[in-house]
């Protein structure tokens, strides 16, 4: 079997998304032969990237430690007025990439899933419609993926939004089923938020 300190570090790296035994032991050897200074910057950038991050108070997007609102948020430039709801912060990061959306966010850190036992305390629900009924709001436009749980996601939020006197949009069709706004192009992306559409 292998030594300690190179099984250790194929156990950590078969923990994250996406790498089976096989990968991590290529990632560990790689490691392994590699120049010091590329495994360093990995331990350094691991070891403090949390610590260097925060969660916006407003959005729930990640911000700079020590920063109690994101950039979009604090932005004047920004129309207050319509809130995106999105999973995740990469969500947020392809749909800015296509630059055309001014309005806020809404990070809900998640979707619903009642087979990992994710229900609507677990996801930033709350925060999200006290921000509505703080006012000011005309729009919510759900920008959950088009996957199983995200449409059950924003069926779950249209009434509860809807009730607090807003316009509530989906996204148009044409997002790949199943697929990832994170992965989808810009031209699909922009097409879909500028075709967006009533939900009831
Ligand atoms: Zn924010």
């Amino acid at each position: 079997m292998l030594p300690d300190p190179i099984q250790d570090l194929i156990y950590a790296l078969e923990r994250l998304p996406g790498i089976g035994p096989k990968t991590a032991s290529r990632l560990a050897f790689f490691l392994l032969r590699a120049p010091e200074d590329v495994s360093s910057q990995l331990a350094e950038a691991l070891a403090d990237f949390k610590t260097r991050l925060a969660f916006c108070q407003e959005c729930f997007n990640i911000t700079s430690a020590g920063r109690e609102r994101c950039e979009i948020c604090e932005s004047g430039q920004r129309d207050a007025g319509t809130i995106c709801v999105v999973e995740e912060p990469l969500d947020l990061l392809a749909l800015e990439r296509i630059g055309a959306y001014k309005g806020k966010y809404h990070v809900l850190q998640g979707v619903l899933s009642p087979i990992e036992g994710i229900g609507p305390d677990d996801l930033k629900i709350k925060p999200l419609l006290e921000r509505i009924q703080r006012g000011g709001v005309q729009e919510v436009i759900l920008a959950t993926n088009p996957s199983m749980e995200g449409e059950a996601t924003a069926q779950y939020l249209q009434p509860r939004l809807h009730s607090l006197g807003v316009r509530v949009t989906r996204l148009a069709r044409g997002l790949p089923v199943g697929g990832d706004l994170e992965y989808a192009d810009q031209n699909t992306l922009l097409r879909a938020l500028s075709g967006r559409q009533e939900m009831s």
